[in-house]
């Protein structure tokens, strides 16, 4: 039974349910995942690595959709802290600790006392677009503003970055909507 179907037979008026992605691209770590929910399973998400299949098995659309936005964030935990610890060691900035969490706005940021935040989202954008997100935080380990001198910091890192940064902004608007929702 499809999802579509599923909805007319349950006569449910169900705007979550319209969210739910068909499919996932990841292109920061080149993976594509198939969804398939099955409102009459247990809440889970199981997940087959082999067969490239997310299986949602939750009732309600909406908790469907928690349940992919915390894999997202397991996914991104499983690969940005291991990619930020790379760029930091190709250009040579110091940061103490990285957390990934799923943030509306920001795709990262840096604090004083040097704890890097990425938006688990970064998945979702092409390889070198994510590389310039991380440099741009390492560099704030060094100045904690927008000066010039932050600027010639980045550019020395990822000379194509202005490239980087139209191409974030272009792909932003774009981001799927089930990212966004705000679950409970
Ligand atoms: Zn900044």
């Amino acid at each position: 039974m499809g999802m579509f179907e599923w909805i007319l037979r349950a006569g449910i008026q169900d705007a979550s349910a319209q969210m739910l992605p068909q499919r996932i691209e990841l292109p920061a770590i080149d993976s594509s995942w198939e969804v398939d929910w099955r409102p009459e399973k247990a809440a889970a998400v199981e997940c087959s690595r082999v067969l490239g299949r997310l299986t949602l098995g939750h009732p309600r659309a909406i908790d469907a959709i928690g349940g992919l936005q915390t894999w997202l964030k397991a996914e991104a935990r499983r690969h940005l802290p291991e990619w930020l610890a790379l760029v930091a060691e190709d250009t040579g900035h110091r940061y103490k600790r990285v957390s990934v969490r799923l943030q509306r706005g920001r795709w990262g940021s840096c604090s004083t006392s040097g704890t890097i935040s990425l938006n688990a989202k970064l998945l979702m954008l092409p390889p070198d677009a994510v590389r310039y997100v991380l440099v741009h935080e390492l560099c704030h380990t060094l100045h904690m503003n927008h000066s010039p001198a932050f600027w010639a910091e980045v550019t020395r890192h990822q000379p194509d970055w202005r490239l980087q940064a139209r191409q974030i902004r272009a792909l932003q608007r774009g981001l799927p909507v089930w990212t966004r929702v705000q679950v409970s």
